[in-house]
């Protein structure tokens, strides 16, 4: 299996938005999901970008998030461009803007 630095267990996801809040380098959005419970799902938006700070999966109260182990993946460092866009992903109410995606 290719290597990644953070995954999720869509089915175990609630949509609380609490990762994308915690995450500091705007790699997690929340998805719309009309099956889903409040509408939305976790999306692991920008992976490239996670500096495997593991707030997201120590906060996650579904056990939904999970992050490599430091010696298992070589984790980005934190830019500014990663915390500018974390920013506006939780100016839009943690849903990904529109012409975010590259
Ligand atoms: S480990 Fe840190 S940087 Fe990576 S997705 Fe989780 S909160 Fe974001
Ligand atoms: S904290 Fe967990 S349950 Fe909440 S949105 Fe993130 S992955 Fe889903």
């Amino acid at each position: 299996m290719e290597k990644v630095p953070v995954w999720v267990d869509e089915e175990r996801c609630k949509g609380c938005d609490i990762c994308v809040s915690l995450c500091p380098a705007g790699v997690l959005s929340m998805r719309l999901d009309s099956h889903k419970v409040l509408g939305k799902v976790i999306e692991v938006s920008f992976p490239q970008s996670c500096i495997g700070c593991k707030e997201c999966e120590l906060h996650c109260p579904d056990f939904a998030i999970f992050v490599a182990e430091k010696g298992d993946y070589s984790f980005a460092k934190i830019s500014f461009e990663a915390q500018e866009r974390g920013k506006r992903i939780k100016e839009n109410g943690f849903i990904l803007p529109q012409g975010e995606r590259v």
